[in-house]
């Protein structure tokens, strides 16, 4: 099974930013170090708050020019792009058909926060092959 570690610290800053884009869709980017090998999973390192061009409640663009400062800051710090993460503001953790038609980066994860229930956010993670959706475990960890 893979499992994607994530701080603590990093996590309460994605909730942040999702919290505070409602009723928008929120979106980030999320950089860390991949384990050698097969095993999948790894540790994310850095998130970076991205802008969504959308404005929408149920879908996300990313801004072309924030995402080429994103991959070449990502580059300088040695880290690979881990994972596209956005906010499901009134929706579940769910990998809907929408969020499979913009599932078009190869090897990375896709992570949705969703905030349906406003006391307990749900973060899930997704790697996507060849048009399916398999749930990525996610450990947050202290830091
Ligand atoms: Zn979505």
């Amino acid at each position: 099974m893979q499992q994607l570690q994530m701080p603590q610290a990093i996590f309460d800053r994605m909730l942040a930013q999702a919290k505070q884009a409602v009723p928008l869709e929120a979106c980030g980017i999320l950089a860390g170090r991949l384990p050698s090998g097969d095993e999948g999973g790894g540790c994310v390192e850095k998130f970076y708050e991205m802008t969504n061009a959308d404005k929408s409640a149920v879908h996300f663009t990313m801004v072309p020019e924030e995402q080429f400062k994103v991959a070449r800051d990502i580059r300088a710090c040695g880290l690979e792009m881990m994972a596209v993460y956005h906010s499901h503001p009134a929706t579940p953790a769910r990998f809907s058909q929408e969020d499979m038609r913009l599932a078009v980066t190869p090897g990375v994860m896709y992570m949705i926060l969703s905030l349906a229930e406003a006391f307990a956010p749900v973060l899930k993670s997704f790697s996507v092959e060849e048009g399916a959706a398999s749930e990525v475990q996610i450990q947050i960890v202290k830091g």
